[in-house]
């Protein structure tokens, strides 16, 4: 088969490369040079493990290829991806969708016999229809079927979650462009992947619905540890005793500083802007967004708190780890971005250190240090700050650490350290949820 993929970001860079190791002939086209460009050198413009190794085999073996101007490679396509950005639109909340009909418009235009136009972007209910219209009106004769066919990988383990998913929907009621996606994915037979048929608005929702209750459970077991916090109970062994129920599932109940990231803030936000214009509103959702935002502005106070005191000026906090997870670069939405400036507001000088992240977030962090090492970040500090869960800060040397720090404050917001070793190594330590 061949695939154009139109956005060649975290989803479009991986899921072209995968389709390309899966046998399929993959174009990745984006309208930034500098990403094309590098990407011809054989760099890879975002931190993702494995990403180097299989985009290089795939180029050597003729499969995969990148391209600024993308006619072509669309032309040629049995299916054509979308996998641009759906931002937060500014002012409403709503999903920003016009990349995705940007690249909609110029699918039109150079579609040439039966192809399936594939909406992988993140996108509300409806805008399947939307696309279809778009390309319809500016070619009637067109033949083509506009799919939607969520992304559900995480970053830091996109290629595993591309090739092993535990699902796959494709949102479509036209069976030609079944038998296009049934092929795509045939590999994906192969470990008996489930792929849910079901049909296009359904399929935009799925995604939705799928992020936000994530994004509630997360939010749900932070309060919990709120709660622990209080009545001298551990959010760790509660997580426990409720995630062996495989009704509830161990997964995505580690409390820590909020969520963030690239997707669920944004697609919570548009999920409950679309119920409220349906006139349908998610509660729980907009409960959640409200709860989540107010946490990660609390966890400045919680540092305050661990350090005694309400004023940081003349203080400088070390802070390990800006991204909004571990093994990736993406700084979107990161609690940092919340949490420092809190910080910084409340009078802190803070120094930091994340293993890939330091450069996209120095842009981000006015007034933040970057250091070289998680050592660096603690040297001279009146307290450390664990807020991203990198293994490389899981087995810090505690005895130099104290050495370095000018007091020996660690406030542990990934819950990374055992509190009673902490106090054995003489730490002042705070954690989420545990006493
Ligand atoms: P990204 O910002 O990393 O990549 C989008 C790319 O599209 C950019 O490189 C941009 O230059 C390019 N682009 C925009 N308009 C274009 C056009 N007309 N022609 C060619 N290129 C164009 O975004 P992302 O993180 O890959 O997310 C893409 C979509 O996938 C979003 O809807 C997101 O919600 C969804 N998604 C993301 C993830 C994730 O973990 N990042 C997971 C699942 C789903």
């Amino acid at each position: 088969m061949r695939v154009a993929m139109i956005g060649t970001g975290y989803v479009g860079l991986v899921s072209g490369a995968c389709f390309a190791d899966f046998g399929h002939v993959v174009t990745c086209i984006d309208k930034d040079p500098s990403k094309i460009e590098r990407l011809e050198r054989g760099e890879i413009p975002i931190f993702e493990p494995g990403l180097d190794d299989l985009v290089a085999r795939n180029v050597r073996e003729g499969r995969l290829f990148f391209t600024l101007e993308g006619a072509q490679a669309i032309k040629d396509a049995d299916a054509v991806f979308i996998a641009v950005g759906t931002p937060t639109r500014r002012g409403d909340g709503h999903a920003d969708l016009s990349y995705v009909y940007a690249a909609a418009e110029e699918i039109a235009g150079l579609i040439d016999g039966f192809t399936v136009v594939v909406t992988k972007s993140t996108v509300p209910v409806g805008t399947g229809d939307e696309v279809e219209a778009i390309i319809r009106k500016v070619r009637p004769d067109a033949q083509f079927a506009v799919v939607s066919n969520p992304e559900f990988l995480r970053e830091g383990a996109a290629i595993e979650d591309f090739k092993r998913p535990d699902r796959v929907v494709v949102g479509t009621d036209d069976e030609r462009a079944q038998a296009v996606m049934r092929d795509l994915y045939r590999p994906l037979s192969l470990n008996e992947t489930p792929i849910v048929f079901t049909g296009r608005r359904t399929s935009e929702l799925i995604k939705y619905a799928a992020n936000a209750f994530l994004a509630m459970k997360i939010t749900f077991i932070n309060e919990m540890a709120d709660l622990c916090e209080k009545v001298g109970a551990d959010v760790q062994s509660v997580a426990k005793g409720i995630g062996l129920d495989k009704r509830i599932g161990a997964k995505f109940l580690n409390a820590g500083p909020g969520y963030g990231g690239s997707c669920f803030p944004k697609d919570t936000i548009a999920l409950v802007k679309t119920a409220q214009q349906y006139g349908a509103p998610t509660r729980l959702i907009e409960t959640t967004v409200e709860v989540n935002t107010a946490r990660k502005k609390a966890m400045a106070e919680k540092v305050a708190e661990a350090m005694g005191t309400r004023e940081l000026t003349g203080k400088t906090i070390g802070v390990l780890g800006v991204t909004f997870k571990p093994n990736t670069d993406d700084m979107r939405d990161a609690p940092s971005l919340d949490i420092l400036p809190a910080l910084q507001t409340m009078g802190a000088k803070v120094q930091a250190f994340d293993p890939e992240g330091a450069k996209e977030a120095a842009h981000m962090l006015a007034g933040v240090e970057f250091k070289a090492g998680a050592y660096d970040a603690a040297e001279g500090a009146d307290a450390l700050v664990i807020l991203t869960e990198w293994d490389q800060f899981r087995a810090l040397d505690l005895d130099r650490l104290k050495s370095l720090l000018k007091a020996p404050v660690v406030v542990d917001l990934r819950n990374v350290y055992k509190p009673a070793e902490m106090v054995r190594h003489g730490f002042t330590y705070a954690s989420i949820g545990r006493s």
